[in-house]
């Protein structure tokens, strides 16, 4: 299977030319990246450095623009779930008042019926 270069879509030759992207493995002409030749064999080798070709770069910048939107939604989210639990504990207090007010409701009531 004849292999071609994620940067420059040009057939890639012998394993000594090119490079793998780590992101998405694919090849790259060591010419197509900014890596000089003694890198590749010392750097990158050691995983000192990370080969990102063009194609994934710029995914990586629309999934960073995409989480950052998801960051904002998460954030607003959070806000109103805020809200809403402040109106429910809001809600949970008139309640338990409620609940107060209607004993004491049963208790007078009961007291006024006439038991024969
Ligand atoms: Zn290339
Ligand atoms: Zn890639």
């Amino acid at each position: 299977m004849p292999t071609t270069c994620v940067n420059c879509s040009k057939a890639v030759g012998d394993q000594q030319s090119n490079i793998q992207c780590d992101a998405c493995k694919g090849s790259i002409h060591l010419t197509c990246t900014d890596l000089r030749a003694e890198d590749r064999v010392t750097r990158h080798k050691v995983r000192e450095i990370k080969i990102i070709c063009n194609p994934c770069s710029s995914n990586i910048e629309i999934f960073a623009n995409l989480k950052s939107m998801l960051d904002k939604y998460n954030e607003d989210l959070q806000q109103k779930i805020n809200k809403i639990d402040g109106k429910v504990d809001e809600m949970a207090g008139r309640i338990v008042g409620l609940e107060d007010k209607l004993s004491v409701a049963g208790q007078y009531s009961t007291a006024q019926v006439p038991i024969k």
